[in-house]
């Protein structure tokens, strides 16, 4: 039994992941989160009991940190400002969090002695990836504030392995869809309008290309890493399976019974990236697989918007 701090685990995928710790081990969760608007109580409220405790604390906040990483034999860092979108607007939130938050994540876990930090970062630090698939030693050409921003955490998290010899690894996943997911993002944006039968705003000619992965096989693929990886490595959590914007939209339309007409073509988002795309290969031969296919993936995650329109209209 393995007590763990998971940072952000009242957000989309840290909250699925602590779902996932609890359903398949005998392992004990302290969630650090500072319930900014993408954290909720109600994400943990069927969890927090005997096996998991939840925590408010800013990951800047060293005495915080400190605290929360008593008693504790592993960090997940999922803290995180996570939208695109935003960063382009407020670029500040997105250094200070992602890279002070992960300094201090990872020199308080030195202090307190910590066996292992995973450090949960995404595909968007090697930027568009025009063609064949990104493996781990791909150079680093984050395009937007939010994937500069952890670019930068990944290098300070590795840099704690270097030069102190700290357990970090880092794991590197694809574009995320599932339960629970602020509708601020483009699968429950979308859902949440297309149900209310309102418009929905498609980035210029929608050809920019996305590798899809159900929360609960990211949040396995993390698992996996904290339990197999080498020690100072990077590991690729990708769902291998990519859809256009436009395609994409088309199976939500769809999915939703809504009328194709609402989907509204807008300017292109500053910057944006073509198309990512990443080899798993390395997270494979730790034994772990995606379960979820994606048509089957995408029709559960609408049924659950479906069935818990109180959850989204809360955040709109
Ligand atoms: P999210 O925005 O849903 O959740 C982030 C959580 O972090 C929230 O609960 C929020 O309250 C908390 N938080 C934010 N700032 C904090 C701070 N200063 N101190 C403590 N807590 C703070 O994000 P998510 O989609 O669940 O992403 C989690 C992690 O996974 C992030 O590090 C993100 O970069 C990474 N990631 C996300 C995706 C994706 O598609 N969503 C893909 C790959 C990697």
């Amino acid at each position: 039994m393995a007590r763990l701090l998971v940072t952000g685990g009242a957000g989309f995928i840290g909250s699925a992941l602590v779902r996932r710790i609890l359903a398949t081990s005998d392992d004990t969760v302290r969630v650090l989160d500072a319930l900014t608007y993408a954290g909720g109580r109600d994400n943990l409220e069927e969890v927090v009991g005997e096996r998991c405790e939840l925590v408010v604390g800013d990951v800047r906040d060293r005495a915080a940190v400190a605290a929360a990483l008593v008693g504790c034999d592993a960090v997940l860092h999922l803290a995180a400002e996570s939208h695109v979108d935003r960063s382009i607007v407020d670029p500040d939130a997105f250094v200070s969090t992602n890279c002070d938050g992960t300094n201090v994540v990872c020199d308080e876990a030195r202090r307190a002695g910590v066996e292992r930090v995973v450090h949960v970062s995404t595909d968007e630090v090697y930027g568009s990836v025009t063609e064949g698939w990104a493996t781990e030693d791909w150079p680093l050409r984050p395009s937007s504030p939010y994937s500069a921003s952890k670019a930068g955490s990944d290098l300070i998290a590795l840099s704690y392995h270097h030069t102190f010899g700290l357990d970090v690894v880092v794991t590197r996943g694809s574009n995320t869809y599932g339960p629970r997911q602020y509708p601020e993002k483009v699968i429950p944006l979308f859902v949440s309008r297309l149900l209310r039968g309102e418009t929905v705003p498609l980035y210029g000619d929608g050809s920019n290309q996305r590798e899809w992965l159900h929360v609960d096989d990211h949040a396995d693929g993390i698992l996996a890493v904290l339990r197999g990886a080498e020690p100072g490595s990077v590991v690729n959590v990708g769902g291998g399976v990519h859809l256009t914007n436009r395609e994409l939209t088309d199976r939500l339309v769809a999915l939703c019974d809504a009328d194709p007409a609402l989907v509204t073509p807008v300017a292109d988002r500053l910057g944006h990236d073509l198309r990512y795309a990443i080899d798993a290969g390395r997270l494979r031969s730790l034994g772990w697989s995606p379960h979820f296919e994606l048509d089957e993936g995408l029709a559960a995650t609408v049924d659950w918007y479906r069935a818990n329109t109180a959850w989204w209209e809360r955040r709109r």
